[in-house]
């Protein structure tokens, strides 16, 4: 493969490359490459910094210099990794503002706001807002994972255009916990084994345009969303998707995408995805893992209580045994009294 190298024009003349070594070709290609390298480099810095000067980034009242320095550095550094992935973003210009707690998030915001929700990404506002006190130190619900969500959600809705309005909130969901690594609030894609026994998962047309308002409807929409465009993802790939996305309709949100894209029905991946999720993911036995401390408890309980008993009864014939002993023996000393 080395033969097949060619340098493009210029890069000798401009490195002052000497070709009279005695490995020239392996030189001129290390060389080469770091050009490439610097390049992509300098290419990335720029794109870097012209995305990071489309999002600015603001303190509420109570938030110091240093947290919203911090803050800063995560979004520079989501934009770094997400923008790659949706090719011509950022679009529009973007304010992300960090809050200590909910008092200081808009009314209308905060009026809308599910409890312990730690970001929210205004597509029409292109506003992000994040709030401190409810993000926590660990994946998935660490800031870096929540500015990252919150970022998806608008990158997301740049690249698709003026289908933006029409792109179902499950993949606009699934697809923010798919790429910050994480599903969002507290539910396991395990946890999806439960309801997809049960038949309590939801159809995906009953979340095009919005999610539950109760507790436990919303993390089984979160992570069945999660867990749904992931399988996409694995079979058709980000950029496939993401075209899918743009090709979204009034009509049919999403799945009118999906299918001008792929071809293929929508509802099978579905039938697919619920197989996946009963046998072929893993879930299962990870479920029978997680509570296998339970059911051991419940199992090993009655050896338990049965070798106690018989701990018991050993120590006692031995405690009256010993007592008879010593019973002899000051019998005995009494005897030789
Ligand atoms: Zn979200």
């Amino acid at each position: 493969m080395r033969d097949a190298y060619a340098p493009p024009c210029g890069v000798g003349a401009c490195t002052g490359l000497h070709r009279s070594d005695d490995t020239p070709v392996t030189k001129r290609k290390t060389v080469f490459l770091r050009l490439i390298l610097g390049c992509a480099i300098a290419i990335g810095a720029v794109r870097t910094s012209a995305a990071q000067a489309r999002f600015a980034v603001e303190a509420a009242a109570g938030v110091d210099a240093s947290t919203r320095a911090h803050v800063e550095r995560l979004v520079e550094a989501g934009l770094a990794r997400l923008t790659p992935m949706f090719p011509g973003t950022p679009k529009r210009s973007c304010v992300v503002t960090a809050h200590q707690s909910v008092d200081s998030l808009p009314p209308e915001v905060r009026a809308s706001l599910h409890e312990g929700t730690a970001g929210v990404a205004l597509l029409g506002r292109s506003e992000i807002h994040l709030i401190l006190d409810e993000s926590r130190h660990h994946p998935p619900h660490d800031l870096r994972t929540v500015v990252d969500h919150e970022l998806v959600h608008i990158l997301l809705d740049q690249f698709v255009g003026e289908a933006a309005p029409h792109v179902s909130r499950w993949f606009h969901e699934g697809l923010a916990q798919e790429l910050s690594g994480g599903p969002y609030i507290g539910m396991s894609e395990d946890d999806l084994v439960i309801a997809a026994r049960a038949d309590r998962l939801f159809r995906f047309a009953e979340l095009d345009q919005d999610f539950p308002g109760d507790r436990s409807g919303l993390r089984r929409a979160y992570a069945q969303s999660f867990s749904f465009v992931g399988f996409l993802r694995r079979r058709f790939g980000l950029d496939a998707l993401l075209e899918a996305a743009r090709q979204s309709t009034a009509d049919g949100g999403f799945r009118a995408g999906f299918v001008a894209v792929t071809h293929g029905a929508m509802l099978h991946q579905v039938d697919e995805w619920r197989e996946y999720v009963l046998t072929g993911s893993g879930a299962p036995l990870r479920f029978l893992m997680r509570n296998c401390f339970s059911f051991l408890v419940v199992i090993g309980f009655p050896l338990l209580a049965i070798a106690v008993i018989r701990r018991f009864r050993r120590d006692d014939a031995a405690r009256r045994k010993l007592e008879f002993e010593e019973r002899v023996e000051h019998a005995d000393e009494r005897h030789h009294d």
